[in-house]
């Protein structure tokens, strides 16, 4: 874990330090889960800055920096830069809000606060390659996800809510021992299938629905993600034809997904196919996004991102066809790319079920 701040040191020159404030990124460095904190990283050292709520934890845990009891932090930093000979100070561009900015910049005498973005690239780079030990948090994750979709297959049933459902995986999942969950798991139901990310509400499930299912687990920080959509009861020949065409869509982008090829091409894999069976308009969102300590990491398989994949990332492919006021489905697997290809780390059957 000293090799992360390591990376985050390699874009600062001499004089700069980084201050990392936001919750995914201090806990990357770390390892300490928090609800505040401040990793100060200066050319010579890092400190964490952490209030008494913490602190006993935090210093018998953390290893990557000095933990520091928080007192007055913007003195305390002041303190800290000088002492390290930092004049530059980074903060993270994309999550430091602007009142934020002006009161550090305000605060700290004699320092430069900088606006660029070096801090914010170099955590995306080092957080979208995963070590062993991340992927094997993901990994436990996503089987915990993969038992809660086998537990819940007998329990979908008309007359169940969608909320009954949604609780009912929340609470086996967390039995299981998922930290909490991922996201807000969506299950959604017949017409309410075709919002994306619709909310499981009191309407009943009845026969003829299609249910989507997305949810995750979380373990040691790190998180799953998976959906699934099965049958109720019986099945239309329009809803197998659907299903069918994001099954397609999927085994296309999994089959052609690897190290070397650029994100925007494994999208188009799927939606080439998902346009050319004649559902243009009802696919408008990426395919996937990378996975770790939070839900949505980059990079992302979408229409815009250029970005090569290599080794190391976990990427979700989550093809979707969503009908207007009648039914979606959307089909979702976690893929690790390795040295030449790919592992699947979602085991959940994908043919299309009828419970
Ligand atoms: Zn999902
Ligand atoms: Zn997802």
């Amino acid at each position: 874990m000293k090799e992360r701040i390591e990376q985050v040191r390699a874009a600062l020159a001499v004089n700069e330090a980084a201050l990392i404030e936001s919750g995914a990124n201090r806990f990357y460095l770390t390892g300490f889960p928090s609800s505040a904190g401040q990793l100060l990283i200066t050319p010579q050292d890092a400190y964490f800055i952490i209030d008494f709520r913490y602190v006993e934890k935090a210093r018998a845990t953390v290893k990557t920096a000095n933990v520091i009891l928080m007192e007055n932090s913007r003195e305390q930093i002041a303190r800290l830069l000088a002492q390290d000979g930092a004049t530059h100070l980074y903060v993270e561009a994309e999550s430091t809000s602007l009142s934020r900015f002006a009161a550090l910049r305000d605060g700290l005498p004699g320092v430069t606060l900088c606006e660029g973005d070096k801090i914010d690239r170099a955590l995306v780079e080092a957080r979208a390659i995963k070590t062993r030990e991340e992927l094997a948090n993901i990994v436990a994750a996503q089987q915990m996800t993969d038992e809660t979709f086998t537990y819940i297959l007998d329990r979908i049933t008309p007359g169940r809510t969608e909320r009954e459902v949604m609780l009912d995986m929340e609470f086996y999942m967390r039995r299981l021992g998922s930290e909490g969950v991922s996201f807000d798991f969506i299950v959604v139901s017949g017409k309410n299938s075709s919002l994306p990310h619709g909310v499981p509400t009191d309407k009943k499930i009845e026969r003829g629905d299609f249910v989507t299912m997305d949810f995750g687990a979380v373990v040691n920080g790190y998180h799953s993600d998976m959906t699934r959509t099965v049958a109720v009861g019986t099945v239309s020949e329009e809803q197998r034809r659907v299903y069918d065409t994001v099954y397609a869509a999927q085994a296309a982008a999994l089959d052609f997904i690897r190290p070397g090829v650029a994100c925007i091409e494994v999208d188009r894999v799927a939606r080439d196919l998902i346009y050319g069976a004649g559902y243009e308009g009802c696919f408008g969102h990426g395919l996937g996004h990378s996975v770790g300590v939070e839900i949505h990491e980059n990079p992302s398989c979408n229409t815009r991102c250029q970005e090569i994949l290599r080794p190391g990332i976990v990427m979700t492919i989550e093809p979707g066809i969503y009908l207007e006021n009648k039914f979606g489905v959307r089909i979702e697997d976690m893929v690790y790319l390795t040295e030449n290809g790919t592992e699947n780390l979602t085991k959940s059957e994908k043919k299309l079920l009828i419970v």
